[in-house]
């Protein structure tokens, strides 16, 4: 089936794109306005850009909202994780600030956390969840992924790499995404 990915993230696309598949992931049409993230959880924010994707384009949609929780800082940046640094920071920006208020020699777990709604146009939904424990490496390293990707150590492996110096493949078998997305999958091949 097509699916509208309510977003603008391009590496979101990217990683949908593969981890949806046989389904299509389309991108969101120019002209559709992504409503404010105001919620204060991330399953109320994907609700919220899934259902508008749905209802200005009369498909079925998804949205995801995700970010990263550090123990250390009692699970900020979480929802604000996008604009950690600000409202218009770049990810190296909002990496840089979480290697700052992380203390070097403190609780250096982090997890990441993906909430993915699924919205038919007739107004039915589903939401799942996907989560990966990680901790924060005190340099960034590697060049793949996105985000917060350079310094978080996943706990799924033994090799002590970043996300960023995993392949998409590796990183998609353990990512919060990759997880969150595998239960869509099922719960529709499923008949939903
Ligand atoms: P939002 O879901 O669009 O509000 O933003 C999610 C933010 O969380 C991204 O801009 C990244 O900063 C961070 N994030 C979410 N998923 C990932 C990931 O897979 N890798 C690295 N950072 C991520």
């Amino acid at each position: 089936m097509d699916l509208v990915l309510s977003t603008r993230n391009p590496h979101k696309l990217r990683e949908f794109g593969l981890l949806m598949a046989p389904h299509r992931v389309l991108p969101l049409p120019e002209e559709v306005e992504l409503p404010p993230e105001t919620g204060d959880t991330f399953a109320e924010n994907a609700l919220t850009k899934a259902q508008a994707a749905a209802d200005a384009t009369g498909k079925p949609a998804i949205a995801d909202d995700s970010g990263i929780s550090a123990y250390a800082l009692d699970g900020r940046p979480g929802v604000y994780s996008a604009r950690y640094a600000g409202a218009n920071a770049t990810d190296e920006e909002n990496l840089a600030k979480l290697l700052d208020e992380v203390p070097d020699g403190g609780d250096r777990r982090v997890a990441y956390v993906c909430a993915l709604a699924y919205v038919e146009p007739g107004g039915r939904t589903h939401m799942v969840e996907g989560r990966c424990e990680g901790t924060l490496a005190h340099e960034p390293r590697g060049d793949g992924g996105f985000g917060y990707d350079p310094a978080f150590i996943p706990a799924d492996r033994d090799d002590g790499l970043t996300m960023s110096e995993l392949s998409q493949a590796d990183k998609d078998a353990i990512s919060h995404r990759g997880r969150a997305a595998r239960e869509l999958l099922a719960w529709l091949d499923a008949g939903r």
